[in-house]
């Protein structure tokens, strides 16, 4: 896997291609020119897979494809609705010919938010076992999303056990403690635009203290800005206020912080 550039370890640009394409006619060059040369994608449903297989035409070398059913989506289907949608995404996933361009397979996890669970818990739950056995089987990396659930997740994952021990966790959000149940296992901790708000004391304290070896740096661009940025507005050349301020938290440079949070996603995402 040849990247030129740093890495944006997960954004939402297939779902910037779907609401305000022309939006990328200038992103992807102002990321481009301030050395961001790769955007590993986060998937959400089968109509995000197809813009992603898109955008990857559109840059070939530029998009590392990630298929997955994210947590909103699965809350939004009853189990019934969703079986066949994980079929389709099992079907994608065996395809050897397209696995050699799938990078991840993910969103996978929880989000256990009021909005998510009322009717959606038990999907989420299901969505997240059916695809911890789809990376077991074609042993592709995992992307997480956990969003109020951690201990959830992690008694899932360990009931299910999978041999498959690879991939990241994206914009996490809880503490020091809880990373090591990922980190020991040799997971990438992602952390992006929540880490540039002063006031988030609890991503500013696992920035500061998470082994380097386990860190990668996201924007999830178009969503979770950094302060200057609105939401659904966030380009991804921000991932430069990510680094800078993990820099200043770590007092290392910020495109040092930049080259090991490539050299980490490498090592887990990249292939020979
Ligand atoms: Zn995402």
């Amino acid at each position: 896997m040849k990247i030129n550039g740093h890495i944006d370890s997960h954004n939402h640009l297939a779902k910037v291609l779907g609401t305000a394409p022309d939006l990328l006619e200038s992103w992807v060059p102002e990321a481009e020119a301030k050395g961001i040369g790769f955007f590993m994608q986060g998937g959400i449903d089968p109509d995000d897979w197809q813009r992603q297989i898109e955008l990857q035409a559109r840059f070939p070398n530029q998009i590392g494809l990630c298929f997955g059913v994210h947590p909103y989506f699965a809350a939004s289907k009853t189990i019934d609705e969703l079986d066949p949608i994980l079929d389709q995404l099992a079907r994608l996933l065996g395809q050897q010919q397209k696995r050699d361009t799938i990078l991840a397979i993910g969103e996978m996890g929880l989000d256990f938010r009021p909005a998510y669970t009322e009717k959606g818990r038990d999907s989420q739950i299901h969505a997240l076992e059916t695809q911890i056995e789809l990376a077991d089987f074609t042993g592709l990396p995992m992307v997480f999303h956990i969003v109020q659930a951690h201990p959830e997740v992690e008694r899932i994952f360990s009931l299910w056990a999978p041999k498959n021990k690879r991939g990241l966790l994206h914009s996490y959000s809880g503490s020091v403690e809880q990373s090591e149940f990922w980190t020991k296992q040799g997971f990438l901790i992602s952390i992006g635009g929540p880490v540039c708000h002063e006031k988030n004391k609890k991503a500013r304290k696992l920035a500061a203290n998470l082994p380097l070896e386990f860190l990668t740096l996201e924007t999830d661009s178009p969503d979770q800005p950094p302060p200057a940025y609105n939401k659904g507005e966030n380009p991804p050349k921000t991932l430069w206020e990510v680094a800078k301020t993990i820099g200043e938290l770590r007092n290392v440079d910020a495109e040092e912080i930049l080259a090991i949070s490539k050299q980490n996603f490498l090592r887990v995402f990249g292939r020979a």
